[in-house]
Parts: C-alpha cells; sequence; structure tokens
C-alpha cells in the first residue's frame, strides 16, 4: 500500500470519525457512512444491512441516491430476512461477493433493481468474527466493474463502519435501556411512597396506562372458592386493590372474559407462570367494549407470598406498532408486574406487622390496667372501694354498661348478687338483673347449685337514690362462670347498651379479671365479716355502740360533703326499770330482742343502721333522710311496738317507746356529737310529755333545754 493510498484511507478514517461524532442517531450515522463510502469507493449508490438481534432480521439502510428508495425520503426501508438476497447470502456466508455485472448473476430477480446493469459489491461487517450486518455498493453499468483491488480497498475500512454502527447500536440499546429502568424506577417509587397504598396504586395504574398506552386497568386479589375437589369448573371471586377507568360493573364484564384464563394460570401456576414470564408477550384475549369495538385484554398474575393471589389486568386499543416495541412493552409490564407484586407482598407484611404491634399495645396496655387493678385491690380491705375501683378500671379494659358478679359466700352459705356502686341502677332494672342472672346460672352445674334459697338479692354498695331512672337498655351481654378452686362458684355478668358486640378478646379480659377481682373481693368481705362481728351486739344483734360512733361519724361527714340530710333517732324503752322488777332481767333481754327485731325489719337494708346505744336505749342513723321523714318513720316504729306482743308464761307482754329524732338540716351541727346531744334534748322531751311519743328535735327545743 503506496502514502497516497493510505493518506487516502487516513482521511476517509477521519472525515469517517468525524460523521460518527456529529451525530448520536443511528439512522444518520449509517446514512453518512453509506454516503462517505459510496464517495470513497467511486459508486454511485450503497446500502448498509444491520443485524436486529430481536427481531432476527436486516434492516436496510440506503444511501440518498440508491435506487431502492424510488423517492422515499426516510434511509431505511425494511426489514429483509437474513438469509435473503446477495447481502442475506453474505451476511449468512460471512464471504465477501464482488459481481461484475447483475445481468451475469442468476440471483438478479430478487435484487429489485431490474433495469441495472451495474455491478456489485457486499461484504460482510465485522467486528472480532461477529457479523453484525452487511454493506454493499453499487456502480452502473456505464462505470467499470468492481474488481478485486476495489474489494480490498473497502475491507480496509470495513472494521471501522463496523464498529462504528455497533458503537451506535449499543449506545442505542443502552439508551433504551436506561429509558426502561428510569420508568421501572419511577413506577417503583411510587409503590413505595409514604401516603395510603389503595392511593399508590391507583396513581401506579395511571402512571402504567400514560407509559404503555394502555386504556384499563385494574389489580384485583383472587380468591378461589374452595369447590369440590377434582371439579374443572372453580369459582373465582376478586376484590378490587386498584382500578383505572373501569367501573366495577365493566371490571367484572372484563373479569369474566379473562376468568377461563385464570382458571388454567391458578391450575398450572408454577411452570405457567414462569415461563410467561420470560415471553415477550403474554397470550392476548380479547374483550369487547360496550360500542362493540374490540380491545386486547392481558392478565397478568401477581405472585405474592409464592401464590398467584393477585393479577393485574389490561386492556387497551388495538395499536399499530413494530413488534420489537411491542415486545418491550410487554416486558415493560411484566417487569413492573414484578414490582407490584412485591409491593403488595410488602405491603401485607407492614398490614401484618401492624396488627401484630397493635396487638402488642393492646395486651401491655391491658397488663398495665390489670396491674393497677392488683393495687388496687391490695391496697384496701373494704369492699365498697374494691368494687369502685375495680369495676372502674376493668371498665377502662373491656368497656361495658353494667357489671354484676354473682358469687358463694360460705359464711352464710348464699349466693350474693354484686352490681357496681354508685351507677344508676333503677329498682325495675335491678329486679330484671337478677331474674336474668338467676335464670343464666340455675342451669349451670354450679357447687352449691343455685336454687331460690339460697340466693340472695343483690348487694347493692351504698347505691344512690335513682329509682325514678328506667332500666338502661343493653344490646349485649358476656357471661362467664367463676371457678375457685375447681369449683364454680358464680358468675361474672356484663352488659354493654352500645352495639358493639363483645369479642373473644373480651372474654379473656374478664377472666383475668374474675381471676384478680374474686380473691380480692372475697377476702374484704371477709375482713368486713369479723369487723362487723366485733360490732354486733352480743345480745340483740344489732350493731353495737362503737360502730354506731363510726358510722355516724362517716354518714355526718358524707352527710356535709354532699350537702344532704341525715338524721338520728334515739330511741328508750318507757318504764323499763319497773319491767325488769316485775317480769325479771330474762324477760328483759327477752324483750330487747323483741324490740331490737322489730327495728331491724323496720329500717332500710343496707341504708340505715341501727345500734344498741345502751342498756335498753337504741340508736338509728337515717342517711339521706329529712327531719319529716325519719320522725314518720319514728312514728311507725313506735306504733309498730306499741301493737306487738311477746308471750311469756302465757302472759302477753308489751312495752311502749319514747323516740327523739333529729336532723342536721334544722339545727347547726358541727360534729356528731351534736346530732347525739339534739336527738337526746329531743327524747328527754318525749319522756317529760307523757312517754310513748315521738319529738322532734327543732332549735327552740335545744335552747329551751339550755
Ligand atoms: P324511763 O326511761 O321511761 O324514764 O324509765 P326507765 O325505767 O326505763 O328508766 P332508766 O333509764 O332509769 O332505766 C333503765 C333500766 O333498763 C335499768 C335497767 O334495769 C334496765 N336495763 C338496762 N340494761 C338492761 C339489760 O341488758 N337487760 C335488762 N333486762 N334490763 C336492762
Ligand atoms: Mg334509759
Ligand atoms: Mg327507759
Amino acid at each position: 500500500m503506496n502514502g497516497h493510498k493510505l493518506d487516502t484511507i487516513l482521511d476517509f478514517h477521519a472525515r469517517l470519525a468525524e460523521k460518527a461524532a456529529e451525530t448520536t442517531d443511528l439512522h444518520k450515522l449509517v446514512e453518512s457512512l453509506i454516503s462517505e463510502t459510496v464517495e470513497y469507493m467511486n459508486a454511485s449508490s450503497g446500502s448498509i444491512m444491520v443485524y436486529d438481534r430481536q427481531t432476527e432480521s436486516l434492516k436496510l439502510y440506503v444511501s440518498s441516491q440508491h435506487p431502492a428508495l424510488k423517492g422515499q425520503k426516510n434511509g431505511m426501508i425494511t426489514e429483509i430476512p437474513v438469509k435473503e438476497g446477495i447481502a442475506g447470502k453474505v451476511f449468512a456466508s460471512g464471504v465477501p461477493m464482488v459481481v461484475e455485472s447483475t445481468r451475469q448473476t442468476d440471483i438478479k430477480a430478487k435484487l429489485r433493481r431490474k433495469d441495472d446493469s451495474g455491478s456489485f459489491l457486499s461484504i460482510p461487517l465485522k467486528i472480532n468474527q461477529k457479523l453484525i450486518g452487511v454493506m454493499n455498493i453499487n456502480r452502473p453499468g456505464t462505470q467499470p466493474g468492481f474488481t478485486h483491488d476495489d474489494l480490498n480497498r473497502l475491507r480496509s475500512v470495513d472494521t471501522m463502519i463496523a464498529s462504528l454502527i455497533e458503537k451506535e447500536s449499543l449506545l442505542v440499546v443502552l439508551e433504551e435501556n436506561r429509558r426502561e429502568i428510569a420508568g421501572l424506577y419511577e413506577m417503583a417509587s411510587i409503590l413505595t411512597e409514604a401516603n395510603d397504598f389503595t392511593g399508590r396504586l391507583a396513581e401506579f395504574l395511571k402512571k402504567l396506562s400514560g407509559q404503555l398506552g394502555l386504556e384499563r386497568l385494574a389489580i384485583l386479589h383472587i380468591a378461589k372458592n374452595p369447590g369440590t375437589p377434582g371439579a374443572i369448573e372453580q369459582d373465582i371471586n376478586f376484590t378490587i386493590l386498584a382500578a383505572h377507568n373501569l367501573k366495577p360493573s365493566l371490571l367484572q364484564q372484563m373479569f369474566r372474559s379473562v376468568s377461563s384464563h385464570m382458571q388454567i394460570q391458578l391450575s398450572q401456576v408454577s411452570d405457567l407462570y414462569a415461563s410467561e414470564r420470560e415471553a415477550h408477550r403474554p397470550p392476548t384475549l380479547s374483550f369487547e367494549e360496550k360500542d362493540g369495538s374490540s380491545r386486547e385484554l392481558f392478565c397478568i398474575p401477581l405472585l405474592v407470598e409464592g401464590q398467584p393471589s393477585h393479577m393485574l389486568l389490561v386492556s387497551r386499543r388495538y395499536v399499530d406498532e413494530d413488534a420489537r416495541q411491542a415486545s418491550k412493552h410487554y416486558r415493560f409490564l411484566y417487569l413492573v408486574s414484578h414490582n407490584l407484586s412485591m409491593a403488595i407482598e410488602r405491603e401485607n407484611m407492614i398490614r401484618q406487622i401492624s396488627e401484630e404491634q397493635d396487638l402488642l399495645y393492646k395486651s401491655n396496655q391491658r397488663n398495665v390496667f390489670f396491674l393497677e387493678i392488683s393495687k388496687d385491690l391490695t391496697s384496701t380491705l373494704d369492699p365498697y372501694i374494691i368494687l369502685q375501683k375495680a369495676f372502674s378500671n376493668f371498665n377502662n379494659v373491656i368497656g361495658f354498661s353494667t357489671i354484676a358478679i354473682l358469687l358463694f359466700d360460705d359464711i352464710d352459705n348464699n349466693y350474693r348478687l354484686i352490681v357496681q356502686p354508685d351507677e344508676p341502677v333503677s329498682i325495675r332494672y335491678q329486679k330484671k338483673l337478677s331474674e336474668q342472672i338467676f335464670n343464666l346460672f340455675s342451669d349451670f352445674p354450679s357447687d352449691p347449685p343455685l336454687s331460690k334459697e339460697n340466693f340472695c338479692k343483690p348487694v347493692f354498695f351504698k347505691p344512690q337514690k335513682h329509682y325514678g331512672i328506667p332500666a338502661a337498655d343493653y344490646k349485649h351481654t358476656l357471661h362467664l362462670p367463676v371457678v375457685i378452686g375447681d369449683k364454680v362458684r358464680g358468675l361474672i355478668h356484663l352488659t354493654r347498651s352500645t352495639n358493639i358486640p363483645f369479642s373473644n378478646d373480651d372474654l379473656d379480659s374478664t377472666s383475668q379479671f374474675t381471676g384478680i377481682f374474686i380473691t380480692s373481693i372475697k377476702n374484704a368481705l371477709i375482713h368486713k365479716r369479723t369487723e362487723k362481728l366485733a360490732f354486733t351486739d352480743q345480745l340483740t344483734e344489732l350493731f353495737n355502740h362503737r360502730y354506731f360512733q363510726e358510722t355516724l361519724n362517716h354518714e355526718f361527714t358524707r352527710a356535709k360533703r354532699y350537702a344532704k340530710p341525715l338524721s338520728l333517732m334515739f330511741i328508750d324503752i318507757d318504764f323499763f326499770k319497773k319491767f325488769n322488777d316485775t317480769y325479771g332481767h330474762l324477760v328483759g333481754d327477752k324483750v330487747l330482742r323483741h324490740v331490737a327485731a322489730v327495728f331491724k325489719s323496720s329500717v332500710r337494708e343496707q341504708i340505715d343502721t341501727v345500734a344498741r346505744y345502751g342498756g335498753e336505749e337504741f340508736a338509728v342513723v337515717l342517711p339521706e333522710t329529712s327531719l319529716e321523714g325519719a320522725s314518720r318513720f319514728a312514728e311507725r316504729i313506735r306504733a309498730a311496738v306499741e301493737a306487738s306482743h311477746i308471750i311469756d308464761d302465757n302472759r302477753e307482754l308489751s312495752v311502749t317507746l319514747s323516740i327523739g329524732v333529729a336532723c342536721t338540716t334544722v339545727t347547726n351541727c358541727e360534729k356528731p356529737a351534736d346530732l347525739i346531744e339534739a336527738s337526746d334534748i329531743a327524747l328527754y322531751r318525749a319522756k317529760e310529755t307523757g312517754r310513748n311519743r315521738v319529738k322532734t328535735y327543732k332549735e327552740s327545743t335545744l335552747k329551751n333545754a339550755k
């Protein structure tokens, strides 16, 4: 090769490099490569065929003067199957070919240049033995034909041309891949945003629709009905996670049109799913729109936790696009469906975690409450306080409208019903509740069995007067047996007036609560009983003086705090000394017991306190009772005792009473002793004015007495 030739080659290389640098467009690059080569080779026209791996064909690019162009502007005409024509043969064999005159060849007919009698040179374009295409150069019949020198001349630049084309093609592929990755990234990032998942899915579908020109899209959760085993037709139900441009009714139709396809997919999950994911194009189903026009429909299973539990359903209008573009779209759809699967999987996981957290938090919260309840229960032996605290704390745990506990009392061999303190409980409701619990529990295999005989009426701890309030209507109840040792010894009964049913969780809590509560309340009740024994007068079984003092002090403070009246009654048997002297001390004692029984049956149980003040004197503490009320009450007692008799030695004996009544609202009582003094004065007045009568204390009486 001489210097001139080398110069020309170098020159040519330089020009090609320059052209390559000028454009990033493969078409333009190939075009300029052709025109430069045509000029360099002193030819009239030329073409380059670039091998496309995706379509397995040769893409034909021709020079502007190429006869095949026939006035078309675009440099790329068509795709040619690999083995067709001279160029196809060259590509297939990898061996260059020189045709002196196209007339002389037997493959002339395939050259589409029927009139051209010129010569033709075709060489493979190779990089490191890898064929990337074919280059063809033409000369018209008027010019001398190509020689082997020309072939060598062209071969000195073919690698350069090949590498420029390959580089550019790679750049195009890279750019396409980059765009695909960016698209996928964008789609994936929608799914990982922080806002709500359903919103994200909707946005995702909208974006996907724009990206791939899809018309309608939906993400569905698929649930197979557990049909008869072996049955071919299995019902498939779906729920909509998100949809784009798709109303549920239309979605239903669309779903129906793919359901048989789904059946197959669901029955052959693993292999079908795997193979379809690999495929360039999923099987197309068709769907008819309302206007009768049909659509392409794709249903892509989404594997969530290894199961095709979800599905991406898309439709689009039939579009004309080259096969390569279409397969790229489907590839994108599949890649994106993978993202979708992962997002759903993650969302499920997050939901599960948050549910577990909630559960943990709830159970922790519950334990805190129970700890509080336990502390409260051990901090006191007052059953009233225990009930109040336990019930209100427990209410914080599960929330109820009323609570009642039926409990067997070993000391007096009775079942007792305890209901919540300080709650509005009407008489009607109390009755209804007792009946209900009795009916509910008497069928229970309890030990001992609940019967009318051992069922006490409800114990209402310090109930307030709520007689006017109707029974609370409730919608739900929960009851649970109270097991002590291995014996069923009671029942816990809860009601709810809100329309929230009790859950299994509530049942667990109740059971836990009962465990803690029962021992404490039993201890407290026993303690109270022992305490009561210490406060009981042996002869009359009434409260003793000490208990009277404590109760009076307690009630006095309460009355002051709540500005409620508190009345006190002093009762003294008339001429009792004489009675004793006449009938003897033992008969006197009998009379004391007799009047005590009359008192006890006359007062309000759990509200009034009757005590033996000393000797033949008694005191009755009447909380929330006015002077008038107490006075009427005293009169009733007086009359009852006067009318009653005790039989001794076939004699009918009777005594009379003098009663003095005072009330906190009628006098300026600063301390309990003031009320005692007032009652005592009133009693003195009753004695003074003839006995067997009731006298009330008025301010004037006190002044006179003083
Ligand atoms: P009045 O109250 O009407 O003025 O006359 P009285 O006779 O009841 O007066 P007083 O209070 O002086 O008498 C109280 C009597 O009650 C003295 C005592 O014999 C009798 N007594 C006190 N405690 C007992 C008791 O436990 N058993 C019996 N049998 N009698 C008692
Ligand atoms: Mg006396
Ligand atoms: Mg007396």
